[in-house]
């Protein structure tokens, strides 16, 4: 399977900055084999889908709403994004869990509706650190898919790629070694494999990934590729990360 590298830009990039990076990426592009899928901030979206599109990358959108339309001032609806040529949202990112207090119950919303929209859902789990050092982040987990993915059904879950990210390894510099990043990718696969008879969902590792330690997480036999926040903002650092995801496809 060929890995998957999905950069989140998080509130970064004006749309003039935008500009000089797509100019760069496309200088520094060849024929990308990896898959990679691009989720900047709204405001850059428009840019992206323009230039990138037709060039074999994909576009994301970093969060929507879980109704169409509405009376919900500053709201962005999957139908919007759908619209405007996104293929992907991620949803369930701790930053949105912790500063948007947004619970696995409207996760679980806004996925359905993202998907109802004929969107691709990039749903993020992870442990804290308090919940590391006691242990319990296989709980943790499985208690966020559980609840996040609720009704969610066997056809449905086909259109969902999970990412898994410590959240103490995320913009910390402080990744989690490749073979703990590896155990819970594992687990992730197993439970949705057991849960839903499918056994191709693609499980990316997030938190603090960089050229320097891309190839020790992508060389690991559960790792589907990565979500890459700091390092996919510096043009040349994210060509890196994926010209090295490039010697694990087969
Ligand atoms: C992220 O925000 O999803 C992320 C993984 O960030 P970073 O790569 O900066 O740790």
């Amino acid at each position: 399977m060929n890995k998957l590298i999905v950069a989140n830009f998080k509130m970064n990039q004006t749309p003039s900055e935008t500009n000089k990076y797509i100019s760069k990426f496309l200088s520094l592009e060849k024929n990308f084999k990896s898959q990679v899928i691009i989720c900047p901030p709204f405001t850059s979206i428009y840019s992206f889908v323009q230039n990138l599109k037709n060039r074999g990358i994909e576009i994301g959108a970093q969060n929507c709403f879980f109704k169409d339309y509405g009376a919900y001032t500053g709201e962005i609806s999957p139908k919007m994004l759908k619209a405007s040529g996104v293929q992907y949202v991620i949803l369930g990112h701790s930053e949105r869990r912790t500063y948007f207090n947004e619970s696995n119950k409207i996760i679980n919303q806004k996925i359905k509706a993202a998907l109802a929209n004929d969107l691709s859902v990039i749903f993020c789990v992870g442990e804290n650190e308090n919940e590391r050092n006691k242990n319990i982040q296989n709980d943790i987990i499985i208690n966020q898919i559980k609840e996040s993915l609720k009704n969610i059904d066997n056809q449905e879950i086909k259109n969902i790629i999970i990412a898994y990210e410590p959240v103490w390894a995320i913009g910390t510099g402080k990744a989690i070694s490749p073979i703990e990043a590896d155990d819970m990718c594992k687990l992730i696969k197993d439970f949705i494999n057991k849960n839903y008879n499918y056994n191709q969902t693609k499980v990316l590792y997030g938190g603090s990934v960089k050229s320097g330690n891309a190839k020790d997480l992508f060389k690991m036999p559960n790792i589907d590729g990565a979500l890459i926040g700091g390092a996919s903002l510096d043009v040349e650092e994210f060509a890196k990360i994926i010209t090295i995801a490039e010697n694990f496809n087969f």
